[in-house]
């Protein structure tokens, strides 16, 4: 019998699961926010995924439950467990993509190596942990962040003053600001049954707390790092029990030290590249996760493969001219259309170059994105 597998939330991650659902034989239904949305071509629902007979009767109809986003609540969650869904991932290791302090403990207890961090309640203790780490730190709201929203450098607890009023007693998460050289990303796929495949470390660059650009593998690393971030990727897909696909991102030190910054567990932006440049691309890949089918391989399948994120769109024109004229022009750019009504900032799709020239390759993927500028 064809296996019916559920995403809850209807956004370009669920849209881009589709067509290797297609492929794989499965048949994928979307619970989406609204009418409209990037994965409308799978909705076969549309309703709140806080409201837990919304995702009851979404549930109902699917043999496996997985997600577009790390939001649903962990009672709507541990409900639906309770009732004998297949949920993937499950309560226990969402809950540390869901809070931020909750995944700092975590990942003190595996040992995991990441930035010195506190749970602090009031402005005395965020003081306290400023004056203790030069006289600057990173503010974190625990929850509900994305995007860099719900992400503060400050230099004073006054700077975080609005944040602790609206937190009412609730701890924030203050971190030292680390002097990273660079942003990486580690993915790592993990069945139920526990075998697990790894893909190579990306490189990420961040504009304004998003996404800009990854470059697989990530350029000019040693082997000792490679083996490093795997390692440590290895470590907290088992430790938390993730299945599906996961996401380390990671802070890379002048020191060639990694430090892990924070965890999704689902496809993520850093490996939209695998899509054209691994031999399984990471949706493919979540979706044979979940389904507990055997993985396939990650490798590259050219030496370089770089995504450029669309964000926002041209003054002039539309989306689907732009993407006419990147045809026209770059016919070696793969273009990702996310079937959103662009807005400044707001990602619409994305666009992967691979090939054997690092240079070459992010200058024709960044040459296709400013079509979009
Ligand atoms: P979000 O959940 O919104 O993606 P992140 O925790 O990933 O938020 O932080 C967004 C960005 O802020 C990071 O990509 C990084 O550039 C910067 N940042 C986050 N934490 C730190 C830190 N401890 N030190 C320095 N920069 C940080």
């Amino acid at each position: 019998m064809t296996v019916r597998v559920g995403v809850i939330g209807g956004g370009q991650l669920a849209r881009m699961m589709i067509a290797p659902a297609v492929e794989l034989g499965l048949d994928i239904r979307v619970l989406a926010e609204d009418e409209g949305m990037s994965a409308q071509l799978a909705a076969t629902a549309v309703g709140d995924y806080r409201d837990l007979d919304t995702v009851r009767a979404f549930a109902k109809d699917v043999d496996v439950l997985t997600f577009d986003h790390e939001h649903v609540p962990q009672e709507v969650l541990r409900a639906l467990v309770a009732d004998g869904v297949q949920v993937h991932p499950g309560p226990d290791a969402l809950q540390y993509a869901q809070d931020k302090l909750v995944m700092r403990a975590r990942l003190d207890q595996l040992g995991v190596p990441q930035p010195d961090w506190a749970a602090v309640h009031d402005a005395d203790e965020l003081q306290r942990f400023i004056d203790d780490h030069g006289g600057g730190a990173v503010v974190k709201t625990p929850r509900g962040g994305y995007d860099g929203k719900g992400v503060r450098v400050v230099r004073t607890a006054m700077d975080a003053a609005d944040w602790f009023a609206a937190a009412e007693g609730d701890a924030l998460l203050a971190e030292e600001l680390v002097p990273f050289t660079r942003e990486l990303a580690q993915q790592i796929a993990r069945r139920p049954s526990g075998e697990m495949v790894a893909y190579p470390v990306v490189e990420t660059v961040q504009r304004d707390g998003v996404c800009a650009e990854a470059i697989a593998p990530a350029p000019g690393t040693t082997e000792r790092l490679v083996q490093a971030a795997e390692q440590i990727a290895r470590r907290i897909a088992e430790g938390v029990g993730v299945t599906g696909m996961l996401a380390v991102e990671l802070f890379e030190t002048d020191d060639q030290r990694i430090l892990v910054n924070e965890l999704a567990m689902r496809p993520h932006n850093s490996g939209h590249w695998s899509q054209d440049g691994a031999v399984t691309g990471q949706f493919e890949q979540h979706l044979r996760a979940v389904t507990d089918l055997p993985l396939g391989r990650a490798e590259p399948r050219q030496p370089w493969t770089v995504m450029v994120n669309i964000l926002g769109g041209p003054q002039e024109g539309t989306l689907a001219d732009r993407f006419a004229s990147v045809m026209t022009a770059h016919p070696e750019a793969k273009i990702h259309t996310y079937g959103k009504a662009p807005r400044p900032g707001r990602k619409v799709g994305h666009i992967n170059v691979a090939g054997e020239d690092l240079d070459d390759v992010v200058y024709l993927a960044r040459a296709a994105a400013t079509f979009f500028a």
